[in-house]
């Protein structure tokens, strides 16, 4: 994949014509002609990971992402002027940015919220910190059992911490009240113009409640959707049988895939391992679903024609769901058609690695998070690392990654990602982390455009600029492929245009 400079004619939302022009790009539509002197075009990017919600709500909500410490977090609570049906609900928190980075208290939150619940979830989404009256809504007390596939920390003397790890963390979060529909709209327009402004013309959407859809499809009818989403809903609970979901086409949202959980993730030691952890030699970490019930869910999942999308981060995992989707390719239950991801594929053990390309294994990796991630990996993984964040070995093996952020809890910025790709560097060290593993720039640009949309199924018209093919089209004003590797990141996104629209425009250029 490269950048061009081109004449691209745009009709009802598709190309039609691309000629080779010097000097820069020409978009000629219904709407009128658009020059761009110097500048360059790519497909519009794909994120093919990514949560819109989280990121409307870390755009609208209390963020603590930026946070040095516990008390900074607090500060932040008590700041924010909203609160959710009388509670405080925060996200972004990670104790290894901290100086002390130890999980906080309750204790903590009880100083300053002794009435008032508080639920402040952890930037990796697998970890809530709580305070007593949050607790005592839950009803936890220290007679509480850990809920399956979950924790509820507790101190010496069996109390509980306030910190709860994934499924013990739905205790909590059950109580919570929703959003009103109003602010939905907020968050999914503030996200998705956030999108724009970075490229972004597409995004599979992770983990999707069915209550959220109605709102999606609502903005898509009006024309109000600037970007195309790809929905994968929640589905470890089986609820889109309860709710009585099915997949659904349309131009600008789609639903199409249901989403498991195979593990936690490693920053809480909830990903599952084949050997302990390094720096926990005790735990192994956590399977959230065995290999039995994921075999089951998908096999039904995939009768109703999903697509399959399972999160698997430890080596366990991945060998795990490597295994469900050899059988359910053998067994001729998923045909070539039927769509199989792994969600991260962060620690493939290297006896699994095959089986990604032999059975049809798509891997939806986010490369921004090995370059956040290398300080704490290394301390959970020891040796493994070797074989953690594995693209070009992936690539080597003949398959073709699906680039993603995950954002809300990395920046959406694919510029970060394609910067990760290739120097794999990670934030705030000067050297490359394993750079066997790099991949070039013309794959990294592949990877966010043509194989993020064969993730979903809609490479055949969607992620090359030439004629029948939708007109979702970002420009640059650098080649990203010849210019020096250090400039990446501080590329300038001039325009965005989605199905031939001008949907964003870079109005300091
Ligand atoms: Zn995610």
């Amino acid at each position: 994949m490269e950048p061009i400079q081109a004449t691209i004619r745009i009709e009802r939302g598709r190309i039609q014509s691309v000629e080779p022009m010097l000097g820069g790009v020409r978009i000629i539509s219904e709407a009128g002609i658009d020059f761009y002197p110097d500048c360059w075009a790519l497909p519009g990017f794909v994120d093919s990971h990514a949560h819109i919600f989280g990121l409307g709500s870390r755009l609208q909500g209390l963020s603590l992402y930026d946070a040095k410490s516990a008390d900074e977090c607090i500060g932040k609570a008590i700041m924010h002027p909203t609160t959710r049906g009388g509670w405080v609900v925060g996200m972004g928190w990670n104790q290894q940015l901290w100086k002390i980075k130890e999980y906080p208290t309750v204790q903590l939150l009880d100083l300053v919220f002794p009435d008032v619940p508080v639920y402040l979830s952890r930037a990796d989404g697998h970890a809530a910190w709580v305070n007593s009256t949050a607790l005592k809504i839950a009803k936890i007390s220290a007679s509480t059992r850990n809920p399956t596939g979950g924790l509820i920390q507790k101190d010496s003397n069996g109390n509980p911490t306030g910190i709860l790890i994934d499924n013990a963390m739905d205790l909590v979060r059950k109580h919570i009240p929703l959003y009103t529909e109003q602010e939905h709209i907020e968050m999914l327009t503030s996200a998705a113009e956030h999108c724009i402004s970075h490229g972004i013309t597409e995004v599979h959407d992770m983990d999707v409640a069915h209550h959220l859809l109605p709102i999606f499809s609502r903005l898509a009818e009006r024309a109000e959707l600037p970007i195309r989403v790809q929905s994968y809903v929640k589905a470890q609970g089986n609820e889109w049988m309860k709710e009585g979901l099915l997949p659904a086409v349309g131009e600008f949202f789609r639903v199409c895939g249901l989403k498991y959980f195979a593990d936690g993730a490693l920053g809480s030691r909830g990903a599952a391992l084949l050997e302990p952890y390094s720096d926990a030699p005790e735990t192994k970490g956590l399977f959230l679903l065995t290999e039995k019930e994921l075999y089951r869910k998908a096999k039904v999942g995939i009768e109703y024609q999903w697509d399959i999308s399972t999160h698997a981060i430890g080596d366990a995992a991945n060998r795990m769901v490597l295994n469900v989707y050899e059988r359910l390719r053998k067994e001729g239950i998923a045909d070539p058609n039927t769509i199989l991801r792994i969600e991260h594929a962060q620690i493939v053990h290297p006896d699994d690695l095959y089986k990604f390309a032999e059975y049809q294994v798509t891997a939806a990796v986010q490369p921004i998070h090995c370059i956040s991630d290398a300080p704490m990996a290394r301390v959970r993984l020891g040796k493994r690392c070797e074989y953690s964040y594995p693209w070009r070995t992936l690539r080597n093996s003949g398959i073709a990654i699906s680039a993603g952020t995950d954002f809300p809890i990395e920046s959406a910025d694919p510029l970060l990602g394609i910067d990760a790709y290739v120097r794999r560097v990670p934030f705030g060290e000067k050297k490359s982390w394993f750079e066997k593993e790099c991949i070039t720039r013309q794959e990294a640009l592949f990877s966010y455009t043509l194989w993020a949309h064969e993730a979903s199924g809609m490479s055949y018209r969607r992620g090359i600029i030439q004629p029948k093919y939708d007109a979702d089209i970002v420009i640059h004003n650098k080649n990203l492929v010849t210019c020096p590797i250090n400039e990446i990141t501080s590329a300038l996104v001039v325009a965005t245009y989605t199905a031939g629209t001008l949907r964003y425009k870079n109005v300091t250029e």
